[in-house]
């Protein structure tokens, strides 16, 4: 199975930060505290397009980051939310964790959503926090930090266009210059019955996945019988792309030939004929290419597109491409998943509770604090104000970080480490 796959980094938006701000009223001197909230951060969330059926255009961005919430303002005003960032993936997509392996989301249907990455909340403004013993007070939080993660899309796709014709006429060579696949050229697969798969883009960014069916005519000569991951990517190939050789040189007819391969399609019973074909006339780069291909197409009449290429010097691929596209668009009647297909995948997850926070010791003597409660609460936490870091040393006491330094042996004056900070342990 050909498994399409990209590695993907998603930030979500962070949270607006709140605001320390103080209602300004005539004869009012110092009045209430009126700082608004930071709005919410925007999420990033996965939707299924139908439209789309390769992982192409993530090769170009690999980057997805989500807006910031806006920062709240004087006058009890909130900051303003921020949309959600969408991305189109195609049906089929199973989003993981990059650091955990873990399934995030399995995106099958068509317009299925789910949240990746979470946007951070706003922080509060400094009206949140007055008390009574403190009506006033100088603290505001900054927005909690959006999520953000390395992810693996992965999809398995099935050929929606397959090359077929005589051996030697240029399959393997077709398929190695319009995609990435590495296809084994000038040989024969008799044994392996597996067919090479490539994304191919055309030159107005659509893309599809076409395949070197090597085994449907190579294999029928050996008599080697079809494999079961074969038949499924020809049961799926929605357009039949049949290539010829027009130079003759073989001493063939061009002719024959494709009226060969037809028989020969319509006797796997595999309603291959019914697909819509489109015709290649290779290696036009040949000397007796234009006399035959004006033969063939007499014969041909009307019956089928033809598009003269040269897979070698790459002359005439771009049209086909397109051509074969719009086919795959266009051809409805073959599902784009076989039911069978389709396993149910049921996700149980189970997350270890992590611990609260450790502490370690760096090489230099200092006591390093790690946590996510304890780091996202440093990150929310706006030092230049007096209120906000007794705020936060009240947090440490209460998480039993204070403590646990003790138990470590931390005296006065230590240094302490949080993400890239240092303070000094102070008793
Ligand atoms: P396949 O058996 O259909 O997969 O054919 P291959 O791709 O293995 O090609 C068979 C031979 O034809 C190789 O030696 C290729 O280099 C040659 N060939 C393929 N395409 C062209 C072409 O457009 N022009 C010329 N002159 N030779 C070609
Ligand atoms: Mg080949």
């Amino acid at each position: 199975m050909f498994v399409d796959k990209v590695k993907v980094y998603v930030k979500a938006g962070d949270g607006g930060n709140g605001m320390v701000a103080y209602r300004r009223e005539k004869y009012v001197p110092n009045g209430g505290p009126a700082g608004g909230d930071g709005g919410k951060g925007a999420d990033v969330v996965f939707v299924v397009d139908e439209g789309l059926r390769t992982l192409m255009d993530f090769r170009y961005q690999r980057h997805f980051k989500a807006e910031r919430g806006e920062n709240g303002r004087p006058k009890n005003q909130h900051g303003k939310s921020r949309e959600d960032m969408t991305v189109r993936v195609p049906p089929g997509t199973t989003v993981i964790d990059e650091a955990t392996g873990k399934i995030i989301a399995d995106l099958t249907e068509a317009g299925q959503k789910a949240v990746i990455a979470h946007g951070g909340r706003g922080g509060r403004g400094n009206s949140r926090f007055a008390t009574p013993a403190n009506p006033a007070p100088e603290i505001a939080e900054n927005g909690q930090p959006g999520q953000e993660r390395e992810i693996v899309l992965e999809l398995k796709v099935l050929a929606d266009a397959g090359l077929v014709g005589f051996p030697s006429v240029g399959k393997s060579t077709l398929l190695s210059v319009v995609s990435a696949a590495k296809p084994k050229i000038a040989e024969y697969h008799f044994t392996t019955l597996t067919p090479n798969l490539g994304v191919v883009e055309t030159d107005d960014n659509r893309s599809f996945v076409l395949a070197d069916l090597p085994g449907l005519i190579e294999g029928a000569h050996s008599g080697t019988g079809l494999g079961h991951q074969f038949l499924r990517h020809i049961e799926r190939t929605r357009v039949i792309v049949h290539v010829i050789d027009m130079s003759g040189l073989e001493g063939r007819d061009p002719y024959e030939d494709y009226l060969t391969i037809n028989e020969e399609l319509k006797e796997y019973n595999l309603r291959l004929t019914e697909r819509p074909q489109i015709i290649v006339a290779n290696k036009m780069d040949l000397p007796e290419s234009e006399d035959n291909l004006e033969r063939f197409r007499e014969q041909v009449g009307d019956e089928a597109e033809i598009f003269p290429i040269s897979a070698v010097t790459k002359k005439g691929l771009d049209p086909l491409l397109r051509a074969v596209m719009d086919k795959v668009e266009t051809t409805s009647e073959f599902p784009l998943y076989e039911e069978e297909e389709m396993e149910q995948r049921v996700v149980y997850k189970f997350t270890k509770r992590e611990a609260p926070f450790t502490i370690t010791r760096d090489d230099d003597g200092a006591y390093v604090i790690e946590g996510h409660e304890i780091e996202t609460m440093f990150k929310m936490t706006n030092f230049d104000r007096e209120d906000a870091v007794k705020r936060f040393s009240r947090k440490m006491r209460h998480m039993g970080i204070d403590d646990a330094l003790r138990e470590k042996g931390a005296t006065d004056g230590d240094t302490v480490r949080i993400l890239s900070y240092e303070f000094e342990f102070v008793e």
